[in-house]
């Protein structure tokens, strides 16, 4: 078959790859598995054969079929056939009884949006594994004062923990992408950890203080706040966004929000 590469379409064949992803997720009967993405069923396959039941969105018609009757021996797969921002992570969780367990190889190209879906839908999830391009999950798991550490690390971490799970080469897939893969583990911070302050002002602060990274805080956010409102944050103007942790990034939006 002609894989899609519009698509994303780089299947997972390295078999010692696959064990260690899916021991890593730890599959059980019972838990309501939800895949992005299943291509041909590398994962799906051994995720059946543990839970005995799997639900799996796929964008990608010709893969449908094959799929499924791949899956007759194996359990229970129940398919969407959607893309994965067409579904309704909250409504799904409902219909199932309790909170997702999400896991894919993700199409890269749509990496982003993906994270940022399951972000709106996090009550409904319980944790994610996701494979990746090694270079986003190391700016996910990002700590201050790296190269790597910026938007995507703050607004994740304020909402998530994640771990650094494995890396994984080009040529475990068929055929091999440009870039190494790495797979990360999510799991939602409970309600009452995650900030309360508006999204859009947090996002906007987040936005501005790395828009332009090797400014100081009271240049990148001069037209948000001035050195007078940072300090009232409890956040020295003159550090850059790089040094700030998560926290300090809320504290700026609420200041910004009692200003408004
Ligand atoms: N899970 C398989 C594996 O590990 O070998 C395939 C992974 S491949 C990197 C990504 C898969 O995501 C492909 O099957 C592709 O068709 C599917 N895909 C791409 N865009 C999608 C979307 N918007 N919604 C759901 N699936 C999508």
């Amino acid at each position: 078959m002609k894989l899609k590469k519009q698509l994303g379409q780089h299947f997972l064949h390295d078999h010692d790859v696959l064990t260690r992803i899916v021991h890593a997720i730890a599959p059980a009967p019972g838990q309501r598995l939800l895949e992005i993405g299943p291509g041909d069923g590398a994962m799906s396959l051994p995720i059946l054969d543990r839970a005995g039941q799997l639900t799996a969105v796929e964008i990608d018609r010709d893969l449908h079929e094959p799929l499924l009757a791949r899956a007759t021996r194996h359990g229970q797969l129940d398919l969407i056939r959607a893309s994965v921002l067409e579904v309704d992570f909250t409504a799904l969780a409902a219909q199932l009884g309790g909170s997702l367990r999400v896991v894919g190889n993700l199409p890269y190209y749509l990496s982003s949006p993906i994270l940022f879906h399951c972000v709106e839908h996090l009550d409904a999830i319980a944790d994610m594994h996701f494979m990746l391009q090694q270079e986003v999950v190391e700016r996910i798991v990002a700590t201050p004062g790296g190269k790597d550490y910026g938007r995507l690390s703050v607004m994740l971490q304020l909402v998530l923990h994640a771990e650094y799970l494995l890396h994984v080469p080009p040529s475990a897939f068929r055929p091999p992408p440009k870039v190494d893969s790495a797979v990360v583990r999510l799991t939602p911070r409970p309600p009452a950890e995650r900030p309360t302050v508006d999204p859009v002002l947090l996002a906007r602060v987040v936005r501005d203080a790395f828009g332009q990274r090797r400014k100081t805080l009271s240049n990148a956010l001069g037209k948000l706040l001035d050195a007078e409102a940072i300090r009232a944050a409890g956040v020295d103007p003159r550090l850059r966004a790089e040094a700030l942790p998560p926290a300090a990034f809320v504290a700026l939006a609420a200041e910004l929000a009692a200003r408004a």
